[in-house]
Protein backbone atom coordinates (compact mmCIF):
# COMPACT_ATOMS: atom_id res chain seq x y z
CA UNK A 1 0.00 0.00 0.00
CA UNK A 2 1.25 3.56 -0.59
CA UNK A 3 2.37 6.06 1.62
CA UNK A 4 -0.47 7.85 3.94
CA UNK A 5 1.40 11.27 4.53
CA UNK A 6 -0.13 13.14 7.86
CA UNK A 7 -0.59 16.17 5.84
CA UNK A 8 -0.28 17.20 2.30
CA UNK A 9 -0.36 21.14 1.01
CA UNK A 10 -1.48 22.00 -2.98
CA UNK A 11 0.59 24.52 -3.88
CA UNK A 12 3.67 25.79 -2.92
CA UNK A 13 3.22 29.53 -2.63
CA UNK A 14 4.16 31.95 1.04
CA UNK A 15 0.53 29.74 2.36
CA UNK A 16 1.81 26.41 1.34
CA UNK A 17 5.61 26.40 1.58
CA UNK A 18 5.44 27.72 5.31
CA UNK A 19 2.30 25.02 5.90
CA UNK A 20 4.33 22.37 4.83
CA UNK A 21 7.20 23.48 6.98
CA UNK A 22 5.20 24.51 10.03
CA UNK A 23 3.30 21.00 9.96
CA UNK A 24 6.98 18.87 9.48
CA UNK A 25 8.13 21.12 12.68
CA UNK A 26 5.22 19.64 14.77
CA UNK A 27 6.47 15.84 13.00
CA UNK A 28 4.36 15.64 10.29
CA UNK A 29 4.99 13.63 7.45
CA UNK A 30 4.55 16.12 4.53
CA UNK A 31 3.91 15.92 0.97
CA UNK A 32 3.84 19.32 -1.08
CA UNK A 33 2.46 19.23 -4.17
CA UNK A 34 3.53 21.99 -6.61
CA UNK A 35 2.85 22.30 -10.22
CA UNK A 36 4.85 25.03 -11.07
CA UNK A 37 8.30 26.46 -9.25
CA UNK A 38 8.30 26.47 -5.63
CA UNK A 39 7.44 29.47 -4.01
CA UNK A 40 4.22 30.39 -6.04
CA UNK A 41 3.18 33.59 -7.24
CA UNK A 42 5.24 35.77 -4.39
CA UNK A 43 8.61 34.57 -5.21
CA UNK A 44 8.32 33.99 -8.94
CA UNK A 45 5.49 36.36 -10.56
CA UNK A 46 4.27 38.84 -7.58
CA UNK A 47 6.66 40.10 -4.18
CA UNK A 48 9.64 38.99 -4.98
CA UNK A 49 10.94 40.07 -8.54
CA UNK A 50 8.90 43.40 -8.60
CA UNK A 51 10.92 44.36 -5.50
CA UNK A 52 13.97 43.28 -6.95
CA UNK A 53 13.70 45.62 -10.19
CA UNK A 54 11.59 48.76 -8.10
CA UNK A 55 15.13 48.56 -6.40
CA UNK A 56 16.35 49.20 -9.74
CA UNK A 57 14.54 51.58 -10.62
CA UNK A 58 14.93 53.97 -7.15
CA UNK A 59 18.64 53.39 -7.79
CA UNK A 60 18.27 55.31 -11.21
CA UNK A 61 15.77 57.96 -9.51
CA UNK A 62 18.44 58.47 -6.95
CA UNK A 63 21.24 59.20 -9.30
CA UNK A 64 19.15 61.17 -11.17
CA UNK A 65 17.80 63.86 -8.08
CA UNK A 66 21.93 63.60 -6.32
CA UNK A 67 21.69 67.30 -7.06
CA UNK A 68 20.78 68.60 -3.82
CA UNK A 69 23.57 66.41 -2.06
CA UNK A 70 26.18 67.94 -3.63
CA UNK A 71 26.50 65.31 -6.29
CA UNK A 72 25.59 65.31 -10.09
CA UNK A 73 25.43 62.00 -12.50
CA UNK A 74 25.68 62.07 -16.15
CA UNK A 75 22.04 60.58 -17.52
CA UNK A 76 22.12 56.98 -16.10
CA UNK A 77 22.57 54.47 -18.32
CA UNK A 78 20.21 51.13 -18.44
CA UNK A 79 20.93 48.26 -19.31
CA UNK A 80 17.58 46.31 -19.08
CA UNK A 81 18.90 43.00 -19.46
CA UNK A 82 21.32 43.38 -16.59
CA UNK A 83 18.21 44.12 -14.50
CA UNK A 84 15.92 41.27 -15.60
CA UNK A 85 18.73 38.87 -15.25
CA UNK A 86 19.72 40.56 -11.27
CA UNK A 87 15.94 39.98 -10.69
CA UNK A 88 15.89 36.25 -12.14
CA UNK A 89 19.26 35.61 -9.88
CA UNK A 90 17.22 36.77 -6.84
CA UNK A 91 14.48 34.48 -7.76
CA UNK A 92 16.55 31.64 -8.53
CA UNK A 93 18.34 31.65 -5.13
CA UNK A 94 15.30 32.34 -3.06
CA UNK A 95 13.49 28.83 -5.53
CA UNK A 96 16.79 26.81 -4.06
CA UNK A 97 16.43 28.46 -0.46
CA UNK A 98 12.82 26.54 -0.27
CA UNK A 99 14.53 23.31 -1.81
CA UNK A 100 16.61 22.95 0.76
CA UNK A 101 14.13 23.98 3.50
CA UNK A 102 11.88 20.82 1.97
CA UNK A 103 15.08 18.76 1.67
CA UNK A 104 16.10 19.70 5.50
CA UNK A 105 12.40 19.51 7.12
CA UNK A 106 12.30 16.21 5.17
CA UNK A 107 9.23 17.30 3.04
CA UNK A 108 8.36 15.29 -0.24
CA UNK A 109 8.45 18.11 -3.33
CA UNK A 110 5.90 16.29 -5.74
CA UNK A 111 5.93 18.06 -9.39
CA UNK A 112 2.56 17.91 -10.75
CA UNK A 113 -1.35 19.07 -10.98
CA UNK A 114 -3.17 18.26 -7.54
CA UNK A 115 -6.69 17.19 -7.84
CA UNK A 116 -8.97 15.95 -5.06
CA UNK A 117 -10.54 13.29 -5.82
CA UNK A 118 -11.42 12.02 -1.77
CA UNK A 119 -11.39 14.16 1.24
CA UNK A 120 -7.85 12.10 2.13
CA UNK A 121 -7.00 11.69 -1.25
CA UNK A 122 -5.02 13.70 -4.40
CA UNK A 123 -4.34 12.49 -7.79
CA UNK A 124 -1.54 14.15 -9.20
CA UNK A 125 -0.60 14.54 -12.85
CA UNK A 126 2.82 15.54 -13.87
CA UNK A 127 3.53 17.99 -16.61
CA UNK A 128 4.66 14.49 -18.99
CA UNK A 129 0.90 13.97 -18.14
CA UNK A 130 1.69 10.83 -15.88
CA UNK A 131 -0.65 10.45 -12.50
CA UNK A 132 0.15 9.35 -9.30
CA UNK A 133 -1.72 9.19 -6.18
CA UNK A 134 -1.12 11.02 -2.52
CA UNK A 135 -3.10 9.87 0.07
CA UNK A 136 -2.65 12.16 3.84
CA UNK A 137 -4.85 12.51 6.69
CA UNK A 138 -4.85 16.12 6.16
CA UNK A 139 -5.00 18.21 3.13
CA UNK A 140 -4.11 21.97 2.74
CA UNK A 141 -5.34 23.61 -0.15
CA UNK A 142 -2.84 26.95 -1.07
CA UNK A 143 -3.54 26.96 -4.78
CA UNK A 144 -3.27 30.99 -4.51
CA UNK A 145 -4.72 33.02 -7.11
CA UNK A 146 -3.71 34.19 -10.66
CA UNK A 147 -4.87 37.74 -13.25
CA UNK A 148 -8.06 38.33 -13.99
CA UNK A 149 -8.53 37.87 -17.28
CA UNK A 150 -10.97 39.74 -19.05
CA UNK A 151 -12.19 38.53 -22.54
CA UNK A 152 -12.22 42.26 -23.56
CA UNK A 153 -8.92 43.53 -22.79
CA UNK A 154 -7.47 39.29 -23.01
CA UNK A 155 -3.93 39.04 -22.03
CA UNK A 156 -2.17 38.43 -25.45
CA UNK A 157 1.59 38.39 -24.03
CA UNK A 158 2.81 40.86 -26.42
CA UNK A 159 0.91 43.84 -26.83
CA UNK A 160 -1.67 43.45 -23.60
CA UNK A 161 0.03 41.90 -20.72
CA UNK A 162 -0.83 40.50 -17.52
CA UNK A 163 1.35 41.09 -14.18
CA UNK A 164 3.21 37.89 -14.94
CA UNK A 165 3.06 38.66 -18.74
CA UNK A 166 5.17 41.95 -18.31
CA UNK A 167 7.57 40.21 -15.65
CA UNK A 168 8.56 38.00 -18.83
CA UNK A 169 9.35 41.39 -21.33
CA UNK A 170 13.27 41.49 -22.09
CA UNK A 171 12.80 45.45 -23.32
CA UNK A 172 11.10 48.51 -21.78
CA UNK A 173 8.52 50.27 -23.51
CA UNK A 174 8.45 53.27 -25.03
CA UNK A 175 4.62 53.75 -23.48
CA UNK A 176 2.57 51.78 -20.81
CA UNK A 177 -1.21 52.00 -20.44
CA UNK A 178 -2.17 50.59 -16.88
CA UNK A 179 -5.10 49.46 -16.37
CA UNK A 180 -6.24 49.46 -12.34
CA UNK A 181 -4.56 51.77 -9.76
CA UNK A 182 -4.28 49.24 -6.89
CA UNK A 183 -1.42 48.31 -5.69
CA UNK A 184 0.03 46.51 -8.58
CA UNK A 185 -0.87 48.69 -10.92
CA UNK A 186 0.41 51.59 -8.78
CA UNK A 187 3.79 49.69 -8.62
CA UNK A 188 4.51 49.18 -11.84
CA UNK A 189 3.56 52.22 -12.77
CA UNK A 190 6.28 53.99 -10.39
CA UNK A 191 9.00 51.41 -11.56
CA UNK A 192 8.53 51.89 -15.51
CA UNK A 193 8.28 56.11 -15.19
CA UNK A 194 11.20 56.09 -12.97
CA UNK A 195 12.59 53.86 -15.97
CA UNK A 196 11.72 56.98 -18.60
CA UNK A 197 9.04 55.37 -19.74
CA UNK A 198 5.46 57.34 -20.37
CA UNK A 199 3.02 55.73 -18.04
CA UNK A 200 -0.76 56.32 -18.25
CA UNK A 201 -2.60 54.88 -15.26
CA UNK A 202 -6.73 54.16 -16.05
CA UNK A 203 -8.59 53.74 -12.71
CA UNK A 204 -12.45 53.73 -12.48
CA UNK A 205 -12.95 54.85 -8.90
CA UNK A 206 -12.45 58.15 -7.96
CA UNK A 207 -8.31 57.90 -6.81
CA UNK A 208 -5.86 55.64 -7.24
CA UNK A 209 -5.38 53.18 -4.30
CA UNK A 210 -8.84 53.27 -3.97
CA UNK A 211 -9.53 50.99 -0.62
CA UNK A 212 -7.05 53.02 1.56
CA UNK A 213 -6.81 56.28 3.17
CA UNK A 214 -7.36 59.14 0.98
CA UNK A 215 -4.82 61.17 2.08
CA UNK A 216 -2.18 58.10 1.03
CA UNK A 217 -3.98 57.80 -2.01
CA UNK A 218 -3.50 61.84 -2.47
CA UNK A 219 0.29 61.35 -2.15
CA UNK A 220 1.18 58.55 -3.84
CA UNK A 221 -0.96 60.32 -6.75
CA UNK A 222 1.35 63.25 -6.22
CA UNK A 223 4.17 61.35 -6.29
CA UNK A 224 3.39 59.51 -9.83
CA UNK A 225 2.66 62.81 -11.25
CA UNK A 226 6.00 63.74 -10.38
CA UNK A 227 7.58 61.07 -12.32
CA UNK A 228 5.17 62.03 -14.84
CA UNK A 229 2.50 59.58 -15.04
CA UNK A 230 -0.90 60.68 -16.52
CA UNK A 231 -3.46 59.40 -14.31
CA UNK A 232 -6.87 59.70 -15.19
CA UNK A 233 -9.39 58.59 -12.32
CA UNK A 234 -13.14 57.92 -12.42
CA UNK A 235 -12.76 56.53 -15.37
CA UNK A 236 -13.48 53.33 -17.50
CA UNK A 237 -11.46 52.15 -20.23
CA UNK A 238 -14.30 51.19 -22.46
CA UNK A 239 -12.05 49.62 -25.51
CA UNK A 240 -8.56 48.26 -26.14
CA UNK A 241 -7.34 48.16 -29.98
CA UNK A 242 -4.13 46.80 -31.44
CA UNK A 243 -3.18 48.95 -34.21
CA UNK A 244 0.83 49.25 -35.65
CA UNK A 245 2.23 46.98 -33.04
CA UNK A 246 0.56 49.61 -30.51
CA UNK A 247 -2.88 49.40 -28.24
CA UNK A 248 -5.01 52.25 -28.48
CA UNK A 249 -7.52 52.51 -25.32
CA UNK A 250 -10.63 54.58 -25.71
CA UNK A 251 -11.61 55.77 -21.92
CA UNK A 252 -15.26 56.97 -20.85
CA UNK A 253 -15.09 60.51 -21.44
CA UNK A 254 -13.58 60.10 -25.01
CA UNK A 255 -10.57 60.35 -24.86
CA UNK A 256 -7.94 57.79 -26.21
CA UNK A 257 -4.72 56.72 -25.18
CA UNK A 258 -1.79 55.44 -27.05
CA UNK A 259 0.85 53.28 -25.60
CA UNK A 260 3.58 50.31 -26.91
CA UNK A 261 2.21 48.34 -23.97
CA UNK A 262 -0.70 47.82 -21.61
CA UNK A 263 -0.82 45.96 -18.44
CA UNK A 264 -4.23 44.77 -16.89
CA UNK A 265 -4.11 44.73 -13.80
CA UNK A 266 -7.74 44.93 -12.51
CA UNK A 267 -8.03 42.08 -10.08
CA UNK A 268 -7.32 38.36 -9.53
CA UNK A 269 -8.85 35.39 -9.90
CA UNK A 270 -8.82 32.41 -7.47
CA UNK A 271 -7.34 29.44 -8.24
CA UNK A 272 -10.24 27.05 -7.60
CA UNK A 273 -10.96 25.33 -10.99
CA UNK A 274 -9.82 21.44 -11.67
CA UNK A 275 -9.58 21.31 -8.06
CA UNK A 276 -12.16 18.72 -7.53
CA UNK A 277 -13.40 20.69 -4.74
CA UNK A 278 -16.69 20.32 -5.90
CA UNK A 279 -16.49 16.43 -6.12
CA UNK A 280 -15.68 16.42 -2.53
CA UNK A 281 -18.28 18.83 -1.67
CA UNK A 282 -15.73 21.61 -0.33
CA UNK A 283 -18.08 25.15 -0.16
CA UNK A 284 -16.96 28.56 -2.88
CA UNK A 285 -18.01 31.64 -1.43
CA UNK A 286 -19.75 34.39 -3.17
CA UNK A 287 -16.78 35.56 -3.89
CA UNK A 288 -15.13 32.49 -5.43
CA UNK A 289 -13.12 32.21 -2.78
CA UNK A 290 -12.54 28.92 -0.77
CA UNK A 291 -15.01 28.97 2.43
CA UNK A 292 -12.88 28.40 5.37
CA UNK A 293 -13.78 29.05 8.96
CA UNK A 294 -11.35 30.53 12.37
CA UNK A 295 -8.54 27.39 11.86
CA UNK A 296 -8.61 27.86 8.07
CA UNK A 297 -10.62 24.52 7.84
CA UNK A 298 -13.15 23.91 5.02
CA UNK A 299 -16.71 22.62 5.74
CA UNK A 300 -14.93 18.97 4.85
CA UNK A 301 -12.99 18.55 8.55
CA UNK A 302 -9.58 17.20 7.21
CA UNK A 303 -9.25 19.99 4.05
CA UNK A 304 -7.93 22.97 5.15
CA UNK A 305 -7.82 26.13 2.95
CA UNK A 306 -5.41 29.44 3.53
CA UNK A 307 -3.85 32.04 1.48
CA UNK A 308 -5.23 33.83 -2.13
CA UNK A 309 -7.43 31.25 -2.85
CA UNK A 310 -10.11 31.80 0.31
CA UNK A 311 -10.58 35.42 -1.50
CA UNK A 312 -9.00 37.15 1.86
CA UNK A 313 -6.72 39.98 1.21
CA UNK A 314 -4.60 39.15 -0.85
CA UNK A 315 -1.31 39.04 0.68
CA UNK A 316 1.87 36.98 1.20
CA UNK A 317 2.70 37.37 4.57
CA UNK A 318 -1.64 36.52 5.55
CA UNK A 319 -1.04 33.80 3.40
CA UNK A 320 1.68 32.45 5.53
CA UNK A 321 0.48 33.24 9.04
CA UNK A 322 -2.50 30.84 7.65
CA UNK A 323 -0.36 28.20 6.84
CA UNK A 324 0.78 28.59 9.97
CA UNK A 325 -2.80 28.36 11.68
CA UNK A 326 -3.82 25.06 9.37
CA UNK A 327 -0.94 23.34 9.95
CA UNK A 328 -0.81 23.77 13.80
CA UNK A 329 -4.62 22.95 13.70
CA UNK A 330 -4.27 20.07 11.45
CA UNK A 331 -1.83 18.40 13.86
CA UNK A 332 -4.01 19.14 16.68
CA UNK A 333 -3.17 22.68 18.06
CA UNK A 334 -6.42 24.86 19.02
CA UNK A 335 -5.08 27.85 16.95
CA UNK A 336 -7.32 30.62 14.85
CA UNK A 337 -6.29 32.92 12.70
CA UNK A 338 -7.10 36.73 13.51
CA UNK A 339 -7.54 39.54 10.72
CA UNK A 340 -7.28 42.72 12.93
CA UNK A 341 -3.64 43.04 12.57
CA UNK A 342 -2.27 42.53 8.64
CA UNK A 343 0.06 45.43 7.28
CA UNK A 344 0.33 45.71 3.67
CA UNK A 345 2.36 48.28 1.60
CA UNK A 346 2.25 49.50 -1.94
CA UNK A 347 5.95 49.63 -2.94
CA UNK A 348 6.04 52.61 -4.79
CA UNK A 349 8.64 55.88 -4.32
CA UNK A 350 7.76 56.43 -1.63
CA UNK A 351 6.07 53.59 0.35
CA UNK A 352 2.43 53.57 1.61
CA UNK A 353 1.97 50.94 3.92
CA UNK A 354 -0.63 50.91 6.75
CA UNK A 355 -2.09 48.35 9.19
CA UNK A 356 -5.61 48.08 10.85
CA UNK A 357 -8.35 50.90 10.41
CA UNK A 358 -8.32 54.43 8.85
CA UNK A 359 -9.51 56.83 10.57
CA UNK A 360 -12.86 56.69 7.96
CA UNK A 361 -13.18 52.78 8.39
CA UNK A 362 -13.24 53.60 11.92
CA UNK A 363 -15.86 55.95 12.17
CA UNK A 364 -18.07 53.86 9.71
CA UNK A 365 -17.71 51.27 12.17
CA UNK A 366 -19.18 53.45 14.95
CA UNK A 367 -16.13 54.17 16.83
CA UNK A 368 -15.11 57.19 18.20
CA UNK A 369 -11.70 57.33 16.39
CA UNK A 370 -9.11 60.02 16.08
CA UNK A 371 -6.62 60.36 14.00
CA UNK A 372 -3.15 62.76 14.33
CA UNK A 373 -1.27 63.59 11.26
CA UNK A 374 2.52 63.77 11.91
CA UNK A 375 4.42 65.30 8.82
CA UNK A 376 8.45 63.28 8.58
CA UNK A 377 9.94 66.51 7.31
CA UNK A 378 9.92 67.25 11.27
CA UNK A 379 12.61 65.35 11.68
CA UNK A 380 16.28 65.51 11.68
CA UNK A 381 16.52 61.80 9.84
CA UNK A 382 13.94 63.05 7.11
CA UNK A 383 16.09 66.20 6.76
CA UNK A 384 19.02 64.34 6.61
CA UNK A 385 17.59 61.92 3.51
CA UNK A 386 16.37 64.89 2.21
CA UNK A 387 12.74 63.26 2.41
CA UNK A 388 10.47 66.29 2.42
CA UNK A 389 7.33 64.20 1.85
CA UNK A 390 5.54 61.84 3.88
CA UNK A 391 3.99 61.67 7.36
CA UNK A 392 2.45 59.41 9.43
CA UNK A 393 -0.74 59.19 10.69
CA UNK A 394 -2.04 57.16 13.68
CA UNK A 395 -6.09 56.28 14.64
CA UNK A 396 -6.79 55.52 18.06
CA UNK A 397 -9.93 54.99 20.08
CA UNK A 398 -10.74 58.27 21.52
CA UNK A 399 -12.05 56.33 24.08
CA UNK A 400 -10.04 54.07 25.06
CA UNK A 401 -6.43 55.40 23.97
CA UNK A 402 -5.81 52.12 21.96
CA UNK A 403 -4.41 52.20 18.59
CA UNK A 404 -6.33 50.71 16.32
CA UNK A 405 -4.72 52.14 13.04
CA UNK A 406 -1.46 53.65 11.40
CA UNK A 407 -0.80 54.78 7.96
CA UNK A 408 3.06 55.81 6.53
CA UNK A 409 3.78 57.02 3.46
CA UNK A 410 8.06 57.26 3.52
CA UNK A 411 11.08 55.66 2.02
CA UNK A 412 11.12 52.77 3.89
CA UNK A 413 7.39 52.67 5.37
CA UNK A 414 7.34 49.23 4.88
CA UNK A 415 9.65 48.23 7.28
CA UNK A 416 8.42 51.25 9.88
CA UNK A 417 4.68 49.71 9.74
CA UNK A 418 6.15 46.77 11.75
CA UNK A 419 6.50 48.49 14.40
CA UNK A 420 2.68 49.87 14.68
CA UNK A 421 1.55 46.48 13.52
CA UNK A 422 3.84 45.05 16.86
CA UNK A 423 2.11 47.59 18.88
CA UNK A 424 -1.36 46.59 17.84
CA UNK A 425 -0.81 43.05 18.31
CA UNK A 426 -0.16 44.03 21.66
CA UNK A 427 -3.00 45.89 22.02
CA UNK A 428 -0.97 49.25 22.87
CA UNK A 429 -2.52 52.25 24.14
CA UNK A 430 -0.98 55.51 21.83
CA UNK A 431 0.02 56.61 24.97
CA UNK A 432 2.20 53.48 25.44
CA UNK A 433 3.61 54.35 21.70
CA UNK A 434 4.32 57.70 22.86
CA UNK A 435 6.61 56.67 25.78
CA UNK A 436 8.57 53.91 24.24
CA UNK A 437 11.45 55.73 23.39
CA UNK A 438 12.98 55.73 19.75
CA UNK A 439 17.09 55.99 18.07
CA UNK A 440 17.29 59.52 16.93
CA UNK A 441 17.76 60.30 14.36
CA UNK A 442 15.43 57.93 12.22
CA UNK A 443 12.23 58.19 10.35
CA UNK A 444 10.75 55.55 13.26
CA UNK A 445 10.84 58.68 15.68
CA UNK A 446 7.76 59.56 13.49
CA UNK A 447 5.54 57.17 15.29
CA UNK A 448 6.29 58.48 18.75
CA UNK A 449 6.19 62.31 17.72
CA UNK A 450 2.55 61.13 15.66
CA UNK A 451 1.12 59.30 19.30
CA UNK A 452 2.68 62.85 21.28
CA UNK A 453 0.52 64.72 18.70
CA UNK A 454 -2.08 62.51 19.10
CA UNK A 455 -2.34 62.89 22.35
CA UNK A 456 -2.22 67.19 22.36
CA UNK A 457 1.14 67.26 23.32
CA UNK A 458 3.71 67.08 20.14
CA UNK A 459 7.33 68.45 21.39
CA UNK A 460 8.13 69.25 17.47
CA UNK A 461 4.72 69.12 15.75
CA UNK A 462 1.44 69.39 17.13
P1 LIG B 1 0.42 31.65 -4.53
O1 LIG B 1 1.64 32.40 -4.16
O2 LIG B 1 -0.37 32.11 -5.70
O3 LIG B 1 0.89 30.14 -4.76
C1 LIG B 1 0.00 29.17 -5.22
C2 LIG B 1 0.81 28.04 -5.79
O4 LIG B 1 -0.06 26.95 -6.04
C3 LIG B 1 1.46 28.36 -7.13
O5 LIG B 1 2.83 28.05 -7.08
C4 LIG B 1 0.74 27.49 -8.14
O6 LIG B 1 1.59 27.02 -9.16
C5 LIG B 1 0.31 26.32 -7.25
N1 LIG B 1 -0.88 25.62 -7.74
C6 LIG B 1 -2.06 26.15 -8.13
N2 LIG B 1 -2.93 25.17 -8.44
C7 LIG B 1 -2.26 24.00 -8.27
C8 LIG B 1 -2.63 22.65 -8.41
N3 LIG B 1 -3.85 22.28 -8.79
N4 LIG B 1 -1.69 21.70 -8.16
C9 LIG B 1 -0.44 22.04 -7.76
N5 LIG B 1 -0.05 23.32 -7.60
C10 LIG B 1 -0.96 24.28 -7.83
N6 LIG B 1 1.91 40.34 -1.55
C11 LIG B 1 2.58 40.91 -0.55
O7 LIG B 1 2.33 40.58 0.60
N7 LIG B 1 3.55 41.85 -0.79
C12 LIG B 1 3.84 42.27 -2.04
O8 LIG B 1 4.71 43.12 -2.23
C13 LIG B 1 3.14 41.68 -3.12
N8 LIG B 1 3.43 42.04 -4.38
C14 LIG B 1 2.77 41.44 -5.41
C15 LIG B 1 3.05 41.83 -6.70
C16 LIG B 1 2.40 41.24 -7.77
C17 LIG B 1 2.72 41.66 -9.17
C18 LIG B 1 1.44 40.21 -7.52
C19 LIG B 1 0.74 39.54 -8.66
C20 LIG B 1 1.15 39.82 -6.23
C21 LIG B 1 1.80 40.44 -5.16
N9 LIG B 1 1.51 40.08 -3.85
C22 LIG B 1 2.17 40.70 -2.83
C23 LIG B 1 0.48 39.08 -3.52
C24 LIG B 1 1.12 37.75 -3.19
O9 LIG B 1 1.93 37.35 -4.25
C25 LIG B 1 0.05 36.73 -2.90
O10 LIG B 1 -0.83 37.22 -1.93
C26 LIG B 1 0.67 35.43 -2.40
O11 LIG B 1 1.55 34.90 -3.35
C27 LIG B 1 -0.42 34.41 -2.09
O12 LIG B 1 0.19 33.24 -1.64
P2 LIG B 1 -0.53 31.83 -1.77
O13 LIG B 1 0.38 30.86 -1.11
O14 LIG B 1 -1.92 31.92 -1.33
O15 LIG B 1 -0.61 31.53 -3.34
Amino acid sequence: MSEVYDVAVIGSGPGGYVAAIRAAQLGANVACIEKGPLGGTCLNRGCIPTKALLEASHVVAAAKHAEPFGLTFAEPEVDYAKMVERKDAVVGRLNKGIASLFKKNKITHVAGTGKLVAADEIEVTSAEGETTTVKAKKIIIATGSEPLNIPVFAFDGELILSSTGILDQTELPESLLVLGGGYIGCEFACFYAEMGVAVTIVEMMDRCLPLGDADVSKEITKALKKLKVKIHTGTKLEKLEKADGKVVGTLSDGKTVEAAKALISVGRKFNTDGLGLEDVGVEIGENKGIVINEHCQTNVPTIYAIGDVTGKVLLAHLASRMGIVAAEHAMGENVAIDYRVVPACVFTHPEAADVGLTEAAAKEQGIDAKAFTFPLQVLGRAQALGELGGFIKLVGDAKTGELIGAQIVCSRAGEMIAEMALAMQLEATVDEVAKTIHTHPTLGEGTMEAAEGWLGHGIHYS
